[in-house]
């Protein structure tokens, strides 16, 4: 059997930077706060925090004065910024530039679509932390949708702006259009009446579809790493599924069953722009541990019989 490592997988621009900040502050000060997980992925957490990385929620937040704390990838909305100036907090800011560029898109669009009555619309997951940081760009009146099923929530009479999520799919946010496209026809809405869509979905993300759909295809079995919190985790494993019907889910080596591997040749290990390369690394060595222990006894290297 033979175990390959996506290259393409792995922690995208984004993450690189806010672990590479959070690591040099621990080096220099031994501890750090970070609001919210720095990545969604509970074993890179673990790691971190066992370097001093203390992870804290936003009621935590709130009340800590006189300390430094790291704003992760995802951004933050206004008021997070203001809260830390009253605590006398400094904020390690590591806002993805490409989050940084989409907040003041959306903000802008805010200041520009008040006046005449506009809406602004997110295409993201409720809740999550880059898409409040967003919603707070708008004095929270942004409407947040996730499936076509959410239009209704739009006023589709007034004036529009379309954002995605960084993490979305190009495809889902075609979907979106198309819905509230559809919604303003049959409203009978003058096509004056503006409807801009700004397709503001990651390159890094938006790239690693195509490449996560060959190497899944061109594998008899594929096991896909990520945290149970990531959406970008979950978008690219359905992506695995759709183009292989043996791809697993791990979020651990823990997590590996050996008869995924029993009639497989060729393994494919992958990830999610969150997923650490040491702990593929830890995936891919497991699995070659469960090749050698399923082959017969006469043909076992001796060190595996003893
Ligand atoms: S997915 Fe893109 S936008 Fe999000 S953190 Fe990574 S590089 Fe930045």
């Amino acid at each position: 059997m033979t175990v390959d490592i996506d290259s393409g997988s792995g922690f995208c621009y984004g993450v690189v930077r806010a672990i590479g900040m959070a690591e040099e502050a621990l080096r220099r000060y031994g501890t750090l706060y970070s609001l919210g997980d720095i990545v969604h992925n509970g074993e890179e957490v673990s790691r971190l925090s066992r370097n001093g990385l203390r992870v804290i929620d936003r009621q935590t937040f709130q009340s800590l004065c006189d300390s430094t704390i790291l704003i992760r990838a995802h951004g933050e909305p206004p008021e997070t910024y203001r809260c830390a100036e009253r605590n006398r907090n400094t904020l390690l800011d590591a806002t993805c530039p490409v989050v940084l560029h989409l907040q003041r898109k959306v903000r802008q669009a805010y200041l520009d679509y008040c006046p005449i009555n506009g809406q602004i619309v997110i295409y993201g997951k409720p809740g999550h932390a880059e898409v409040n940081g967003l919603v707070g760009q708008t004095g929270d009146t942004a409407v947040v949708v996730e499936k076509p099923e959410d239009i209704g929530k739009i006023d589709v009479s007034r004036p529009i702006q379309l954002f995605a999520q960084t993490t979305q799919s190009t495809a889902g946010l075609h979907r979106i259009r198309q819905a509230i496209q559809e919604a303003r026809e049959k409203a009978g809405v003058p096509p004056d009446i503006p409807f801009l869509v700004h397709d503001t979905t990651c390159r890094q993300v938006a790239n690693r579809v195509t490449q996560i759909a060959a190497f899944a295809a061109s594998h008899d079995t594929v096991v896909f790493v990520g945290g149970e919190k990531s959406s970008n985790g979950k978008i690219l494993f359905d992506v695995c599924r759709q183009n292989n019907p043996s791809a697993h889910f791990a979020s651990r080596t823990e997590d590996l069953q050996p008869d995924w591997f029993l009639h497989a040749d060729r393994v494919g290990v992958c990830g999610a722009t969150s997923t650490p390369h040491w702990l593929m690394n830890d995936i891919a060595d497991r699995i070659r541990a469960f090749a050698t222990e399923k082959r017969p006894s006469s043909e076992q290297p001796k060190d595996s019989i003893l």
